[in-house]
């Protein structure tokens, strides 16, 4: 029986896994992937607090698991794939395993849908991006396209506006969803450019992205772009616990300030949870206040 079991290993689930072990909690953190989440994808993170030259998101992740590990939490290379409850206890079966514990944090964050478009990968951190507030500084005075037409495009293309010289904001349709004041404002934007009834075919470019050729009704455009900025929908990485916890319209995890769920004892930290302004340091730290609330629960129920 663990003391707690963390479900991911971004910076949410690291963080929790530092804190629990170091209170003295006997901790597992189940990770699927190489421990480091997301963040890993980018090439460049300059905006985490204490690091004063831009790093890797690699570089930046490195050494959080031997932190973790240091203070005695065990790390899995484990998907977990169900979670259930039993006499108020917490089991967890992965594809080899069954694990018990009487507190769980699920920080298994959520992941940006991709336009599917040729090159797509390949230029992601070299062009291709998901996040603007991580990665809009980079192209300060440049241009760059936007991909959606739901309000996370069109407040996206907005904040771009502010940083990059001239912003594309390309539409597979000739209406936006996204909500008429956000779409107002777009309109009145002048480094906005609208292409509706466009979609990417194919990125292009040496080492970095060079420019994207666009489909038009059956009309090829080529133009010339220094990023593109992917905003077609998130999907919430929430299946092992939908049915258990209470989600928002989104999907999202609903959580309280102490990061506990409507579930006693199950914890949602980081880009999973509702309100989420999907940053590392904002990660991070949900994942220490879900790791000492647990631990002061299971302090709590053993006195
Ligand atoms: P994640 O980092 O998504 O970690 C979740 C982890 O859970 C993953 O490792 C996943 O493999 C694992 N997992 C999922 N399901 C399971 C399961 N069933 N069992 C076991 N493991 C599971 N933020 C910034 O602050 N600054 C930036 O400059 C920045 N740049 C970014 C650039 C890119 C390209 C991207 C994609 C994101 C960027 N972000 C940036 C956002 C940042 O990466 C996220 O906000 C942060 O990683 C969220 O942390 P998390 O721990 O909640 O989730
Ligand atoms: P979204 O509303 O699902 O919009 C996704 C957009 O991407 C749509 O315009 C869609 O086109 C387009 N798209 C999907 N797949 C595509 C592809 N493969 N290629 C090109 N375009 C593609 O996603 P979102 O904007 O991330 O918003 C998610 C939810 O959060 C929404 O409910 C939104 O209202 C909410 N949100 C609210 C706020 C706010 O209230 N301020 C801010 C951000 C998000 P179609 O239109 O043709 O389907």
């Amino acid at each position: 029986m663990y003391d707690v079991i963390i479900i991911g290993g971004g910076p949410a689930g690291l963080s929790a896994g530092i804190y629990t072990s170091r209170l003295g909690g006997k901790t597992l953190l189940l990770e699927k992937l190489t421990p480091g989440g997301q963040i890993t994808l980018s090439s460049e993170i300059e905006n985490y607090p204490g690091i004063c030259d831009v790093k890797s998101g690699v570089e930046l992740m490195a050494c959080w698991p031997n932190q973790a590990k240091k203070f005695g939490c065990e790390i899995k290379s484990e998907e977990a794939k169900e979670l259930k409850i039993e006499n108020g206890k917490f089991r967890i079966i992965t594809s080899n395993n069954e694990y018990k514990a009487k507190a769980v944090i699920v920080a298994t964050g959520s992941t940006p849908k991709k336009a599917g478009f040729e090159g797509e990968d390949k230029f992601i951190g070299r062009g291709v991006s998901y996040c603007a507030v991580c990665d809009g500084f980079f192209y300060k005075d440049k241009v760059v396209a936007v991909i959606g037409g739901g309000d996370t495009a069109l407040e996206e293309a907005l904040y771009l506006s502010q940083i990059a010289k001239k912003v594309y904001l390309i539409h597979r349709r000739d209406k936006f969803r996204a909500a008429p004041i956000t779409q107002k404002k777009v309109f009145e934007n002048e480094k906005i450019e609208i292409i509706y009834n466009a979609i990417v075919k194919k990125a292009y470019g040496n080492k970095f992205l060079e420019g994207i050729i666009l489909l038009q009704k059956n009309k090829e455009i080529d133009l010339k772009v220094d990023g593109v900025f992917v905003f077609v929908g998130m999907k919430v990485n929430n299946e092992l616990i939908k049915d258990l916890v209470e989600l928002n319209e989104y999907g999202e995890v609903k959580v309280n300030l102490k990061m506990e769920t409507s579930l006693k004892g199950l914890y949602a930290a980081g880009d999973i949870r509702e309100d989420s302004v999907k940053q590392v340091v904002a990660a991070a730290g949900d994942g220490a206040t879900a790791g000492i609330n647990a631990m002061k629960l299971i302090q709590k129920e053993e006195e």
